[in-house]
Formats: structure tokens, C-alpha cells, sequence
């Protein structure tokens, strides 16, 4: 039917606030009156360059954000965001140190290694899983900046904390856990972030660049973006994300780890993401038969987009901003009811 029931653990493009697709509804239709569509309208017209100012300012209101710093959109998803990152910012000394903790930390490395010299600051493990000890970290102190990834959406590996680097410019990928975590944006160079999981649809990549790194700016179209930042806001900001994002993921592994190893996670406990949660169903190195009549049976369920990342198996639910606590408890019950249905 038309109404939108699904539950959607979509790793991205991802589940948005029903609020907002309310709105933009009416307005990609009529916006604010005018008998068009806001996507028919002009970037330069006034009322895309509010929009554009707007999201700008909501940013910067969400993550306080300090002027020394600009607020840029860009093109090119987060792939292009890490490429760029090298591309500008390598040169300074011709060589960067990067944190390769899951899929996208090793993919940007590769990419950096095309336009100067990465320094591994550990070695990558087999099976991502762990954070190596900042004591334990090979810094080259020569490095134009440090490299890493908040949060692995593949693996489910999150930092619990900014790395030190001394003074080395901090580039961070945010791309699944922007806008879910307070942040003291001062300790970082860059910051950026596909909208396309707790911020937006896909389209965009934001990114909060230090004024003194700069590169070159684009612009593009930030619209629906633009409406979720005030949706956050209208929540409580990112402190509310915070501790509802601590509150469902929190529920899932209590779940996970109240199962009798039925359900198991990979991932150290101290670096385990409250934003992508991969697990195993039927025993440690998971159950293929098991795990696909689980995938099967929540489906009927209306819960989507279950199924963990080609390169690691298994299961992945994905708790963007816009996926809500009731929806959590949908899975955890469909999860207890799952094992006691489905004994291994
Ligand atoms: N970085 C992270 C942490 C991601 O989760 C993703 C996409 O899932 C990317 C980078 C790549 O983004 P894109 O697909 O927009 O290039």
C-alpha cells in the first residue's frame, strides 16, 4: 500500500523521519505556494539560497560549530569525499597517516596511496574487530594529517574517542555517525559526511573543513537535508540522537549478549558502533541457513535491509537517526521470538 509501515535497517540510503517526508510531499509538488516544485527551481533563486543558509546554519547550530570553520556541500558521496581529502590535502608534506580499522578506513587509504605516501599507523587486521591502543600507534610525525573513520557501517567498529595526534590536522570520515555524538569540532581538521544515514537522502556530502586547510567549494542541492536538521533540532539535537542512539543499540547487544551466544557479535565491546550492529545467527561463525530464514521471516515481518554486507555475512541492522526506539523493540522481539522458533 501507500502507507509507509517497513521497517527499514538500512545501512544507506537509509530510513528518513515520516515527518519530514510529509513535508516534502506537498512540497516537491508546490513549495510554500509558489505552484512549483522546489526541484524545478532556480539554485540561484532566493528560496534555494535560504535553504542552502539554512542547513548551513543548522549545522553549525547541531555540532557548534566554530567560525574558523566553513560548512561546505558537496558532490561525489563519501568516496569522493576521501579522494578529495587526499588529493587536497596530501601535498602539504607528501605523505598522511591513516587508522585502517574496517572497509571504508582501508578503502581511503588505497585511494590516498595514489597521490602520496600512506602511513599505516597499524597493521590491518585480517578480521576487523578491534582498535589497536593510540600508545601503540606509528605516527610519522612528518604526516600532513591523521586519517580515520568514526564508525565502520560495514564491520561496526566505532571510535569511542578522538585520537590524540599532537597537532597533526585530524581528517575524520563521520559518514554513519554524524549528528549521533556531541563532538568538540576544534580538535579536527575535517569532518565529513554522506547524508545519505542519519542526515538526508543521498546526494550530498558535508564537510566541516578548517579554514586554513581550504580547498575549493561546490554547491548543489540540499533541500531535503536541510529539513531533517530542523527535525533534529525539533528532537533535542544531537544530545537527544546521542542517548537515543546509546538506548537502541544498547537493547540490541543486551539482546545479543542475553542469548546464549544464539546471536553473536564480533566486535570488542569497547569499540562495539550504537550505529551499525553486525551479528551472527546460530553460533559464533554464524548459521548460512539459519541466517537466511531469519532474513526471510523478518521480512514478513516488514523489517528490511537486514542482510550483512557482501564481505562480511551474516546480519547488520543499521539504527540511523530516524529509526526509533519502538523499532528496536520490533527487532528484539522478532529476534527473541526468532531463537525460541528456530533452535540451533
Ligand atoms: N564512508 C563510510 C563510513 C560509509 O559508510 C560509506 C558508504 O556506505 C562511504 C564512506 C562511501 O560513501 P558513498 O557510497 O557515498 O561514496
Amino acid at each position: 500500500g501507500s502507507s509507509q509501515s517497513a521497517l527499514n535497517f538500512g545501512a544507506g540510503p537509509a530510513k528518513l523521519p515520516r515527518e519530514v517526508l510529509n513535508d516534502v510531499q506537498y512540497e516537491f509538488i508546490s513549495y510554500q505556494n509558489a505552484g512549483m516544485s522546489i526541484i524545478e527551481m532556480s539554485h540561484r533563486s532566493k528560496e534555494y539560497i535560504t535553504i542552502n543558509k539554512n542547513a548551513q546554519d543548522a549545522i553549525r547550530k547541531l555540532l557548534n560549530v566554530p567560525s574558523n570553520y566553513e560548512v561546505l556541500f558537496m558532490q561525489g558521496g563519501g568516496c569522493g569525499a576521501f579522494a578529495a581529502v587526499a588529493l587536497n590535502l596530501i601535498n602539504r608534506t607528501g605523505t598522511a597517516d591513516y587508522a585502517v580499522t574496517g572497509t571504508w578506513s582501508g578503502k581511503a587509504a588505497k585511494e590516498a596511496t595514489k597521490y602520496g605516501k600512506v602511513n599505516l599507523l597499524f597493521p590491518k587486521a585480517d578480521k576487523p574487530g578491534s582498535i589497536p591502543d593510540q600508545k601503540t600507534w606509528n605516527f610519522d610525525p612528518n604526516a600532513s594529517y591523521v586519517y580515520y573513520c568514526d564508525n565502520e557501517t560495514v564491520d561496526g567498529v566505532e571510535f569511542p574517542y578522538v585520537p590524540n595526534t599532537n597537532g597533526v590536522p585530524i581528517v575524520c570520515d563521520m559518514s554513519s555517525s554524524i549528528m549521533t555524538k556531541t563532538l568538540d569540532i576544534s580538535k579536527f581538521g575535517v569532518i565529513f559526511g554522506g547524508a545519505q544515514k542519519n542526515i538526508g537522502p543521498a546526494g550530498v556530502v558535508v564537510v566541516i573543513i578548517r579554514k586554513d586547510l581550504f580547498g575549493a567549494s561546490h554547491d548543489c542541492v540540499v533541500y531535503v537535508m536541510e529539513k531533517v536538521l530542523q527535525w533534529i533540532i525539533k528532537q533535542g539535537g544531537v544530545k537527544a540522537m546521542q542517548k537515543q542512539a546509546e538506548e537502541k543499540s544498547g537493547l540490541l547487544y543486551k539482546t545479543i549478549s542475553n542469548s546464549n551466544s544464539y546471536y553473536s557479535c564480533p566486535i570488542d565491546e569497547n569499540v562495539r558502533s550504537r550505529i551499525n550492529i553486525p551479528f551472527r545467527v546460530g553460533g559464533k561463525s554464524g548459521n548460512e541457513k539459519l541466517e537466511e530464514k531469519f532474513l526471510e521471516e523478518a521480512e514478513k515481518l516488514s523489517m528490511f535491509q537486514l542482510k550483512g554486507h557482501r564481505s562480511v555475512g551474516g546480519i547488520r541492522a543499521s539504527l540511523y537517526n530516524a529509526v526509533s526506539l519502538d523499532d528496536v523493540k520490533s527487532l528484539v522481539k522478532f529476534m527473541e521470538e526468532f531463537q525460541k522458533e528456530h533452535p540451533h
